[in-house]
């Protein structure tokens, strides 16, 4: 079996801020969750999310023979910038270039690194690409526990983290035990969120949330939704913002999700920009996966509401 402190020893050189290790198995209490929140239609539109559900539960339909699954945290926390404060707002995680890439070409790495040290392995990374319950592994792997928001925290990074995974064919000690919960009494985060999106802990019903709506949702929004965003364009980190653990986080600030450009970001930029300034600004950033029309008629109506 190969030793733990080796994996976590890589990642470290890789430069991810945490590592965990489990043993891939049944995601018993995930699974019973997961199913009840889609059967009461909390998804919303996004239909894919009830798709593959049991590859989503059982890493071996995806990695043939697979036995561990790596988890990696890379920290996205940064001061407050103008976009992050004053209306229209856009969520911290896509002020810098498109996550999935940055990510995925860490964990490339960590995995040729494992390769040379132990031969060969076969496996592969996720970030949010496949069917994979990302949280729910990181949380077997004791980096941290799921938050009220249902957010995965890690006692030192807080959740303003990417998680990522290596699904690997090799037998590797488990890292750790679970963290257990430390939310405690706490309910600022259910408290806070304007539109009641957070039912119970851990269940978020998408269809009030304001991420869900300014981005993920396809179809046209009511005009009931564009008074539900609350001054977010993009995203939304209200229930974050709040939570106790992302205060005490330290702040990384790597390289490579930064941009610049986006740091002298100002809200006021929105009005009256153009389709070619917006994908110069925002090319290669997780923007794009909502588009030009969708952030403007939210900013827009943000501006409206002032
Ligand atoms: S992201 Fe915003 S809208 Fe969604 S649950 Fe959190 S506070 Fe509520
Ligand atoms: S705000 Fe409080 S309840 Fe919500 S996730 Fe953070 S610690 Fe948990």
């Amino acid at each position: 079996m190969i030793p733990n402190q080796r994996i976590v020893a890589l990642a470290t050189e890789v430069g991810f801020d945490a590592c965990g290790v489990c043993v891939v198995g049944d995601l018993v209490e995930e699974k019973d969750r997961f199913k009840d929140w889609i059967s009461k239609g909390h998804h919303a539109e996004m239909a894919y999310m009830a798709k593959n559900f049991e590859m989503r539960m059982n890493p071996a339909l995806i990695v043939p023979n697979a036995k561990s699954v790596i988890s990696v945290l890379l920290s996205y926390k940064r001061e407050d910038l103008s976009i992050t404060t004053n209306p229209p707002k856009i969520s911290r995680y896509a002020l810098g270039p498109d996550y999935h890439g940055a990510m995925k070409l860490m964990l490339f790495d960590l995995m040729s690194r494992i390769r040379a040290e132990f031969g060969a392995v076969n496996g592969r990374a996720f970030v949010d690409s496949a069917p994979v319950l990302e949280r729910a592994w990181a949380v077997k792997a004791g980096l941290g526990w799921i938050g009220k928001n249902s957010n995965l925290i890690n006692p030192a990074l807080g959740s303003y983290v990417f998680i990522g995974e290596l699904i690997v064919d090799i037998d590797i000690e488990p890292t750790s035990v679970e963290i257990p919960d430390r939310c405690g009494n706490c309910t600022r985060c259910i408290d806070a969120c304007p539109n009641g999106a957070i039912l119970s802990p851990r269940v978020v019903d998408a269809n009030k949330c304001i991420s869900y709506i300014n981005i993920e949702k396809k179809t046209p929004l009511t005009e009931q939704e564009y008074s539900m965003l609350n001054g977010w364009c993009f995203g939304c980190d209200i229930c974050q913002e709040v939570c106790p653990w992302n205060k005490k986080a330290a702040i990384k600030n790597h390289p490579q999700l930064q941009n610049e450009k986006l740091n002298d970001l100002l809200p006021e930029q929105f009005v009256n920009m153009s389709e070619t300034e917006f994908e110069k600004l925002f090319a290669e950033t997780p923007l794009m996966r909502a588009g030009y029309e969708k952030v403007m008629l939210a900013a827009t109506s943000i501006y409206q509401q002032k």
